[in-house]
C-alpha cells in the first residue's frame, strides 16, 4: 500500500478509523488479537534445557562426574549416586540462579517499555506501544521514538531523524499533503513516519499504518538483531578473577593429592578427594550470584521508583561523586502557580494554591476587578492564547458525603498551566477567547530559545505574533513597551524598570515568564521563528511559584555526607536559582553561580579551573550540559547527569549515569539514559546511589564469605596432608559443604541491608580493585583461621581415639560447616561480627538454620549416617566443636574490638 499518495479521507477509509474519536477500544482489542502486537521479532532465546545443561560444562564437574562413573564401576554405588545427586542438584541451583537473574533483567526491560499516547473511543489515553494497531491516531511530539509506521495527518514545525532507517542523518521537515508517485524512497515520504524514528522537533497527529514486523523497519530487523550482552565492569574482573583463583585451587588441590600419596594414603580415594576439593574449592558460582546481587538490588531500586536501564550503572552508581540535577520537577515539585503578575510599574497579587481556577487579585493588599485594568487583562488573555495547556475539569460524586467534588487537572506543560489558571481565576473563558481570535500557526517552546509563539487572527482579520518566553529574551527581542495602558518605547528608564521588576520577582524564587506581541503587516513572512520573534512590544510579565519537593532537602544533605556533591542545573533566571538553590541549602556559602552566557564563552578548559567552586548554572541551554558533564570529568569525578528532553541525550550519554526523567522525560533522553526515575523526584536519585553502594558491599560481602571458606576448607586438607594424618574430610563431605554452606547463606548476603554507614563514607573510586580496604587480608586470615581450627578439632579426636578415624572426620566435618556458618554474620559488617544485629537479616537466619539442620540430618540419621561416612556425636564433642568454630570470628572481631 502507497500510504503516502492517499488524501486523508482515503487513509481513514483504508484503515477503518475516525478521524476525530479514533478506534473503539473494542475495536483495538480485536485488531490487536488478530494482527499480533507490535513488536519487532527478537532473536531466539537459549532454551531452559540449554541453560540446565550449561551448569554441567565446566571441566573440573566433568572430571567429577567421571571419577564418579569409575567408582560406580569399581562398585562403589553409594558413593556415586550421592555425587550425582549432589552435582545434579548444584546445577539445578545455578540452573535457578541464572534463569532469576534473566527474568528480572526481562521484567526490567518491561518497566522501560516504550509507551504512546492514541485516541481511544475519543479520548486521548497512553498505551504500550506493543498494544497500538493499524487504525490508531497518534500523537507525535519532540523527543519521541516513533512507535509505528504513520500517516501523517498534521504537522506543526515536525522534524524527523530518520538515520536509523535512511542513514541520512539530517531531520526530514514533515508534510501532511498526499505525495503522488510510482516508487517513492521512503527518506523522501515526507508525510510519514516511521516505526524507530525520532522526532526532533515540533509536533503531529498521524494514523498507524503499519504495526510490528509488518513497518519499514520491520523489514530490515533481521539487521538489527544483537544480543546485547550485559556485562558490568566487576563481573568482568570477577571473570578474570575467577580464573586465577582457578588455577590457585587447581594447583592447591594437586598439591594436597601429591603429598597425600606421598604420605601413603589411597591413590584412588586422594584423587576424589582432590577433584571435590577443587570442584568445591573453584568459585564457579560466584558469577551467577553477582547477577542474582545486582538483579535483586536493581529490584529493590524499582521498589524506589529507579529504574535501571543497563546493569553496569549499579556498579557505577555507588561510585558518583557530583550529581548534576535539574531543578523543575526534580528538585521541584513543577506545580506551578502564578502569584504575581506586573505590568506598567504595578504588581498585583493572585490567591489560591494548585491548578483550581478560585483565587482573588489584589492590588496593594486589596481585591480588584481585573477588568479594571485592560493591560492586565490583555497580559491574561495572550498568556492563555500563546499556550498549549489546558485545565481538565472533572466533577465525581463523593460516594460518603453524598456531594459532587470537583476536581482540576493539568493537561499539558505546568508552567503554561499555570497562566491559564491565572487567566480562569480573572473570569476569562475558552469560549470568549475563542470568539475573538484564532490560531493560525504556532512555534513551539524550545529551551534554546526560551520562548514560544503563536500566530492569531482577530475578528477583523488582522494578524498578531503572541509571544511569551523567558524575560530577559524577550526584552532583548521588544524595542516597545505598554505602559499606562499605552504604547511607548522600551527606553533604557523603562528597561532598567522592567529588570528592578524581574528582579524583585526572581529574589522570591518565581519563575517569570514575560509576555509581548506584534501586529503582523499585510505580506510580511511569518515561516521562521526569527521573521517573527523580534521588534516585539513587551506587556509584562507574570511570576509564579514552584514549591521544592520536601524530601529534596534531606536527600541533599546526605548526599553531601556520603561526599557527593549537588549541582544545579536550571534554564530559569540566574536570581530565581540562586533562592531556590539557597533554600535548598545546595548552594554554601562562597559558592558560585554561573549563568549560561558565561559559560557559553567559556572553554571547557576553562571551566574546568572553577567548576569545582559552582553549585549552580542558571539559563543554561541543554547544550551547555555536555560542558559541564566534560569539565567535571576531567576533573576526575563521576558523574550523574539529569534531563528529559531531546538536546539533554548528549549529556545524559556522556555522563557516567545518565538519568532520565520518567514522567516527562522524551523516549530519545530515555534511551540515553541508564537510569530512569519513574517519579522524576531527586530523592530517587539518591536512594538509587545508596542502593549501588550496598548492592556492591553485599558482592564484596559474599566473594568475602565464600573465598575466606573455601580458603579453610583447602587448608584443612593440605595441612592434615603435611602432617602425615589420615584424611580430615571424605570426598562427599566436601561437596556437601559446598552445595549446602556455600548456597544458601551467600545468596542471603546477597540481600542484605545497607550497613548504617554506608552513606557517611565518600564515594568508592572506579579503580578500586574487589579486594581493596582489606578485603584480601579478612579472606586470607579468616581462612585460615577456619582450616586451622577444623584441624586442631579432627586431631583432638583423632588423639582420643585413634581407631574411630570416622568420628575425627564428622568432628572435623561439623567444625568446619560451624566455623563458615558462624563466619558468614562476620562478613556483613566492613569493622566485626559485634557491629551489627545478627537477626538483622531474616534471610541468613534463615539459610543458616536450614544449613545446620541439614547438617544435623546427615550426621544423625542413620540411613544418611552410612552415605556420608558420618557418626553421632556426643555433647563433650560439640563442645569442641562449637568452642572451635567460633575462635576465627569471635576471637578476631574481640580482637578488633579491643583494639578501637
Ligand atoms: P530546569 O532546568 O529547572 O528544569 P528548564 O530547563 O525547564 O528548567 P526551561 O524549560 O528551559 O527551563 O525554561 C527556561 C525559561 O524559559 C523559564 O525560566 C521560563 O522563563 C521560560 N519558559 C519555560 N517554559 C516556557 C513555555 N512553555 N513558554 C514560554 N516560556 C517558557
Amino acid at each position: 500500500m502507497k500510504w503516502y499518495e492517499l488524501e486523508i479521507n482515503e487513509v481513514e477509509r483504508s484503515t477503518g478509523t475516525h478521524m476525530e474519536k479514533g478506534l473503539t477500544k473494542k475495536e483495538a482489542e480485536k485488531r490487536l488479537k488478530q494482527y499480533g502486537e507490535n513488536k519487532l521479532d527478537e532473536g531466539d532465546k537459549p532454551s531452559a534445557l540449554f541453560v540446565f545443561l550449561n551448569q554441567f560444562k565446566d571441566f573440573m564437574v566433568l572430571v567429577l562426574l567421571a571419577a564418579t562413573l569409575i567408582s560406580g564401576l569399581l562398585g562403589e554405588y553409594i558413593d556415586a549416586i550421592t555425587i550425582m545427586v549432589i552435582v545434579l542438584l548444584n546445577g539445578v541451583l545455578g540452573f535457578v540462579q541464572e534463569r532469576k537473574a534473566e527474568k528480572s533483567l526481562a521484567a526490567l526491560k518491561e518497566l522501560s517499555a516504550p509507551q504512546m499516547v492514541v485516541l481511544r473511543d475519543g479520548q486521548w489515553v497512553k498505551i504500550l506501544s506493543s498494544e497500538a494497531v493499524v487504525g490508531d491516531i497518534v500523537k507525535i511530539a519532540s523527543g519521541d521514538r516513533i512507535g509505528a509506521d504513520v500517516r501523517l495527518i498534521s504537522a506543526s514545525g515536525l522534524k524527523i531523524e530518520e538515520s536509523s532507517l535512511t542513514g541520512e542523518s539530517v531531520p526530514v521537515q514533515k508534510v501532511v499533503d498526499s505525495i503522488k508517485g510510482d516508487a517513492i524512497e521512503v527518506g523522501d515520504q515526507e508525510n510519514m513516519a516511521f516505526m524507530g524514528t525520532m522526532v526532533t522537533q515540533g509536533n503531529g497527529v498521524g494514523v498507524i499504518v503499519a504495526t510490528g514486523m509488518k513497518t519499514e523497519m520491520g523489514k530490515i530487523a533481521h539487521l538489527l538483531q544483537s544480543t546485547e550482552t550485559l556485562v558490568t565492569p566487576l563481573q568482568r574482573k570477577l571473570e578474570q578473577l575467577g580464573k586465577i583463583l582457578i588455577a590457585a585451587a587447581l594447583m592447591l588441590t594437586a598439591l594436597v593429592v601429591i603429598i597425600g600419596v606421598i604420605q601413603g594414603h589411597d591413590v584412588y580415594t586422594m584423587i576424589l578427594a582432590g577433584v571435590s576439593l577443587a570442584v568445591a574449592a573453584i568459585p564457579e558460582g560466584l558469577p551467577a550470584i553477582v547477577t542474582v546481587a545486582l538483579a535483586l538490588g536493581v529490584q529493590r531500586m524499582i521498589k524506589r521508583k529507579a529504574i535501571v536501564r543497563r546493569l553496569p550503572a549499579v556498579e557505577t552508581l555507588g561510585c558518583a561523586s557530583v550529581i548534576c540535577s535539574d531543578k523543575t520537577g526534580t528538585l521541584t515539585q513543577n506545580k506551578m502557580t502564578v502569584t504575581h503578575v506586573w505590568s506598567g510599574g504595578k504588581t498585583w497579587n493572585i490567591t489560591g494554591t494548585g491548578y483550581e481556577p478560585v483565587g482573588d487579585f489584589l492590588y496593594q493588599g486589596k481585591k480588584v476587578k481585573v477588568e479594571s485594568n485592560r493591560t492586565l487583562q490583555q497580559l491574561l488573555v495572550y498568556g492563555k492564547l500563546c499556550n498549549h495547556a489546558s485545565i481538565k475539569v472533572n466533577k465525581e460524586k463523593d460516594g460518603v458525603l453524598k456531594k459532587a467534588k470537583t476536581t482540576y487537572k493539568l493537561d499539558g506543560d505546568p508552567t503554561e498551566g499555570a497562566l491559564v489558571v491565572a487567566a480562569m481565576k480573572a473570569g476569562i473563558s475558552d469560549e470568549e477567547i475563542q470568539s475573538h481570535f484564532t490560531v493560525v500557526k504556532e512555534f513551539p517552546f524550545e529551551s534554546t530559545r526560551k520562548m514560544m509563539t503563536v500566530i492569531v487572527k482577530d475578528k477583523k482579520g488582522q494578524l498578531f505574533a503572541i509571544t511569551k518566553g523567558a524575560p530577559d529574551v524577550i526584552l532583548s527581542n521588544s524595542t516597545d513597551i505598554v505602559y499606562s495602558e499605552k504604547m511607548e518605547p522600551l527606553t533604557s528608564r523603562r528597561l532598567d524598570e522592567v529588570n528592578e521588576a524581574i528582579t524583585t520577582l526572581a529574589s522570591q524564587a518565581l519563575r517569570t515568564i514575560a509576555i509581548a506581541y506584534r501586529p503582523i503587516k499585510a505580506g510580511e513572512s511569518i515561516e521562521q521563528t526569527i521573521d517573527v520573534e523580534r521588534n516585539l512590544t513587551f506587556i509584562g510579565l507574570e511570576g509564579m511559584i514552584d514549591p521544592p519537593r520536601e524530601e529534596v532537602r534531606d536527600s541533599i544533605r546526605e548526599c553531601r555526607q556520603a561526599g557527593i556533591k549537588t549541582i544545579m542545573i536550571t534554564g530559569d533566571h540566574v536570581i530565581t536559582a540562586k533562592a531556590i538553590a539557597t533554600q535548598l541549602s545546595i548552594l554554601p556559602k562562597g559558592g558560585k553561580v554561573l549563568d549560561g552566557q558565561t559559560l557559553s564563552r567559556l572553554s571547557v578548559k576553562d571551566l574546568e579551573e572553577i567548576v569545582d567552586d559552582v553549585y549552580v548554572y542558571a539559563r543554561v541551554s541543554p547544550e551547555h550540559k555536555l560542558k559541564i558533564v566534560k569539565a567535571l570529568q576531567a576533573k576526575g569525578h563521576i558523574v550523574a547527569m539529569t534531563g528529559d528532553g531531546v538536546n539533554d541525550a548528549p549529556a545524559i550519554k556522556a555522563a557516567n549515569i545518565g538519568i532520565a526523567m520518567g514522567i516527562t522525560g522524551t523516549d530519545v533522553a530515555k534511551e540515553a539514559s541508564s537510569l530512569i526515575l519513574s517519579d522524576d523526584n531527586f530523592a530517587t536519585i539518591k536512594a538509587a546511589i545508596k542502593e549501588g553502594r550496598n548492592i556492591y558491599e553485599n558482592i564484596r560481602k559474599f566473594i568475602r564469605y565464600m573465598l575466606a571458606s573455601n580458603v579453610g576448607e583447602i587448608l584443612v586438607m593440605l595441612f592434615a596432608m603435611m602432617l602425615g594424618l589420615p584424611l580430615p574430610l571424605v570426598a562427599i563431605q566436601i561437596l556437601w559443604i559446598n552445595l549446602v554452606t556455600d548456597g544458601l547463606p551467600a545468596m542471603a548476603l546477597g540481600m542484605d541491608k545497607a550497613e548504617g554507614d554506608v552513606m557517611k563514607r565518600p564515594p568508592r573510586s572506579p579503580n578500586e580493585g574487589v579486594f581493596a580496604r582489606g578485603l584480601a587480608w579478612k579472606i586470607i586470615s579468616r581462612g585460615f583461621m577456619i582450616g586451622i581450627v577444623t584441624l586442631v578439632a579432627f586431631m583432638v579426636t583423632l588423639n582420643a581415639d585413634p581407631n574411630d578415624l570416622m568420628k575425627a572426620q564428622t568432628v572435623a566435618f561439623v567444625t568446619l560447616v560451624m566455623a563458615q556458618l558462624i563466619h558468614v554474620f562476620d562478613c556483613r559488617s566492613e569493622y566485626s561480627v559485634f557491629h551489627r544485629n545478627p537477626f538483622e537479616n531474616i534471610y541468613l537466619v534463615f539459610a543458616v538454620i536450614s544449613s545446620i539442620l541439614l547438617m544435623l540430618v546427615v550426621v544423625y540419621y542413620p540411613p544418611l549416617q552410612g552415605i556420608f561416612h558420618t557418626t553421632s556425636l556426643t555433647g563433650r564433642e560439640w563442645l569442641l566443636i562449637l568452642g572451635m568454630a567460633s575462635i576465627p570470628t569471635v576471637a578476631l572481631g574481640g580482637f578488633r574490638l579491643l583494639k578501637k
